[in-house]
């Protein structure tokens, strides 16, 4: 247990902070410490192929340790955190033995990580939980994945009893900013599918995630004096009003969950002349992204027509639901599944409301569920994780990697 928690504060203390304004990669020049490190660290437990490239992609292969011809999987995680909040000066806290009360994250600020708010916390009693000390987020997103996949293959180094075929690991920046994916080599990475360990809770199990797309609405009004404006002015404001009126009242972010998919209105800017409303779709369901899309088109379309087509659309497609991806080659949600029962965890699966790397790998080629990485409350001060469950999800890669050798 010490071992895992030396590691993942080794990690957590280097501040690796993404920031979408950037146009590099890693958008963060900080991201190269870890990545640095990481490498070292990778070539010390005796992985192969040890290599970063210009982007700060690392990959490494443990080689297979059989005869016979067994598929390379692999495993992924990101090593940056989130722009949401603060991720310098990282202070991890170990409360040892939990006891279900509230901890005193910062006594000076009165940050409280309160099990009567969050509930979650309760089903780790008795274990130990790394917390931050208030001022920033812990990073176990995705800090606690990495620490797991390095755990995970140093054990099968140490272990050569345990068959296994090759496996890759790839650790990338950026994907908070949601870029981890795009400059990530599939061809070099060369795993016939692998498993993003990002996930939250313990036994999360994920291949469902959001169809995704992003819209812009833009109106061009006509300001006239308010005076004299009969039948002469067009305010964009209220065509917007309008808009945004006839969208299905329920569905939308603070209504919805499970399946459910809605529109999400996040930006409104205006005046009588120019007005753009920007929104998001979300659908796990094909058919029903797509009506979504078409809804838009149809409202546009018709006060197009009353007010002289002076309103366009812009709608762009962002991601989309790996599930048609991974129901081909369902095998592998089920070698994950088993690898949980067989170490006595119930597996939860639950579709994503959102989207993962694995969800832009999957598309580009290399089949990607989710896997529980362990943490709760990512991107903010009360983000916390059990050491249990870190030790829990390295179980779970060990046994991934043997029983794919196995079938
Ligand atoms: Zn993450």
């Amino acid at each position: 247990m010490q071992d895992i928690i030396d590691r993942f504060i080794s990690y957590v203390t280097i501040d690796t902070q993404s920031d979408s304004s950037s146009e590099t990669t890693p958008s963060t020049k900080k991201q190269w410490n870890l990545a640095n490190k990481l490498v070292e660290e990778l070539r010390s437990i005796g992985l192969e192929d040890v290599s970063i490239d210009q982007n700060a992609y690392i990959m490494a292969t443990l080689p297979s340790n059989v005869k016979y011809e067994v598929p390379t999987i692999g495993f992924i995680s990101h090593f940056d955190t989130s722009p949401d909040f603060s991720g310098t000066n990282v202070k991890p806290k170990i409360i040892e033995n939990y006891d279900g009360n509230d901890i005193v994250l910062n006594e000076e600020k009165n940050i409280i990580l309160s099990s009567s708010y969050f509930h979650d916390l309760l089903q780790y009693i008795g274990q130990t939980l790394i917390t931050t000390d208030g001022n920033t987020l812990l990073g176990a997103d995705d800090k606690a994945g990495i620490t797991e996949i390095v755990t995970a293959m140093e054990y099968l180094v140490k272990h050569p009893e345990i068959k296994h075929g090759p496996v890759r690991i790839g650790f990338t920046p950026d994907e908070e900013i949601g870029r981890g994916a795009h400059k990530f080599d599939i061809e070099k990475f060369g795993a016939q599918w692998a498993y993003t360990m990002d996930g939250s809770q313990i036994g999360e199990l994920e291949y469902e995630n959001f169809n995704a797309a992003s819209a812009k609405i833009t109106i061009n009004g006509k300001s006239v004096h308010p005076g004299y404006a009969k039948n002469k002015m067009v305010n964009a404001i209220l065509i917007a009003n309008h808009i945004i009126a006839e969208l299905p009242r329920h569905e939308i972010p603070e209504e919805t969950d499970g399946r459910d998919g809605f529109f999400h209105v996040h930006t409104i800017n205006g005046d009588i002349e120019n007005t753009s409303i920007e929104l998001i779709i979300r659908d796990h369901d094909l058919q029903r992204f797509n009506e979504r899309k078409e809804l838009l088109k149809v409202l546009v379309k018709k006060y197009n027509l009353k007010y002289d087509d002076c309103i366009s659309l812009e709608i762009k497609d962002q991601y989309f639901n790996m599930k048609e991806k991974i129901e081909p080659v369902y095998h592998i949600v089920e070698i994950a599944k088993k690898a949980m029962e067989d170490i006595g965890i119930t597996p939860i699966i639950k579709p994503i409301r959102g989207g993962t790397d694995g969800s832009q790998l999957s598309y580009m080629g290399l089949p990607c569920p989710n896997i529980f990485a362990g943490g709760h409350n990512f991107h903010g001060k009360y983000e916390y994780v059990p050491v249990e469950s870190m030790q829990k999800a390295v179980e779970v890669i060990v046994r991934i990697c043997e029983l794919t050798a196995e079938q």
